[in-house]
């Protein structure tokens, strides 16, 4: 890895750099929160955020995208071709980037790539930017609190300077025409690493780590609890909404009309909908919150990982702060942790 280091005051000249040939996409404070929008001047970002609302995922997949133009009277198809901005997200802490090195595995790396999402990603650079947990984050535990890939350049904050770690040709040659870049020293490494320890010790103590909560999902599926957390669920999918992972969508096919021409969406769905698993002729695979929650934690904590060798859940922590009814990650750890300490498990 190829480590520089430049002064924090040069950050502005960096994103203006960015902004002459891509559209840059970084946080910014609204009212108590922060969100990832579009950004016209270097002075909108915030990068001293804790967490934004929702992730950068809709610049990946869109909540709502047209897939394709049809006829129903000539029988034609025509494929959309929607703009591809380049952009970057400028800002991006590390559990969004492994985040969106996950939806790689499901969109891009997979038996059926799709073109949609590969042509966006493809026009998208990546700048990451070191963090210090909030207490309702635990990427800690699924080692998704480093970013080791993903991302074009990531920047670590040490006081008034930034170690940056470059991993693109692209983006290095616009931080080496912006910014007075020099070697990183030994000392620099250093307080890198007292950076690092900092960060690992601010993490929540209070979140239970249980690193074998696959294999215990599978001993206790039947267990009293996930009806005692299925059953609070109000169906409101916020939790999927905020979620930088969930990937789930629905297709539907919206007429002009004419009744004649139309076209096909993918729009974003959720499992905790409870429409999610009807299928033809009514039967609902997942009729309670019970099944839906349920299925949610296993995708997430389970079944994910048997397949892709790593969690669904990033421990980014905003379902923690999305859901008002109290259903996350943490609850299920939580639960394992009481039957551990009775001795169940
Ligand atoms: S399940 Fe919750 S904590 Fe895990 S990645 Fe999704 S929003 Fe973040
Ligand atoms: S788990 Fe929480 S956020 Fe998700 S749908 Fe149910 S109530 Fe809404």
């Amino acid at each position: 890895m190829l480590y520089r280091v430049f002064d924090a005051a040069e950050l502005p000249a960096l994103v203006s750099a960015f902004m002459d040939g891509y559209e840059v996409v970084a946080p910014v404070k609204r009212g108590a929160h922060y969100s990832f929008e579009a950004i016209s001047s270097p002075d909108e970002m915030d990068l001293a955020y804790d967490t934004t609302l929702a992730s950068p995922k809709r610049y990946f997949l869109p909540p709502t995208e047209t897939l394709m133009r049809y006829n129903a009277a000539t029988n034609e198809v025509a494929d959309f071709q929607e703009e591809v901005v380049p952009r970057v997200i400028f800002g991006a802490h590390a559990c969004d980037i492994n985040a969106i090195n996950r939806l790689d595995l499901v969109f891009s790396d997979g038996r059926y790539p799709d073109p949609y999402y590969k042509a966006r990603r493809a026009a998208t650079l990546i700048v990451g930017v070191s963090c210090s947990p909030d207490s309702d984050c635990f990427c800690n535990l699924w080692d998704a609190d480093e970013a080791r890939f993903g991302y074009d350049l990531f920047l670590h904050r040490l006081g008034d300077k930034f170690l940056v770690s470059i991993s693109s040709v692209e983006a290095a040659n616009i931080l080496e025409s912006a910014v007075d870049l020099r070697d990183a020293t030994n000392e620099d490494r250093i307080e890198f690493r007292h950076a690092t320890r900092a960060r690992q010790a601010a993490f929540n103590p209070d979140i239970p780590e249980i690193q074998d909560v696959a294999m215990l999902m599978d001993a206790f599926h039947s267990d009293p609890f996930w009806e005692e957390l299925g059953s609070k669920c109000l169906a409101c999918n916020a939790c999927a909404a905020v979620c930088p992972t969930c990937f789930c969508f629905d297709i539907q096919d919206v007429l002009d009309p004419d009744g004649q021409t139309g076209e096909r969406q993918r729009i974003w769905d959720a499992c905790t909908s409870p429409q999610f698993a009807v299928v033809a002729g009514g039967h609902n695979f997942r009729p309670t919150g019970r099944e839906r929650v349920r299925h949610r934690m296993y995708h997430k904590l389970n079944g994910f990982l048997a397949t892709y060798d790593r969690m669904l859940c990033v421990g980014c922590g905003r379902c923690v702060k999305a859901c008002k009814a109290d259903i996350n990650p943490i609850r299920v750890l939580e639960f394992f942790e009481k039957k551990g300490a009775e001795g169940a498990c």
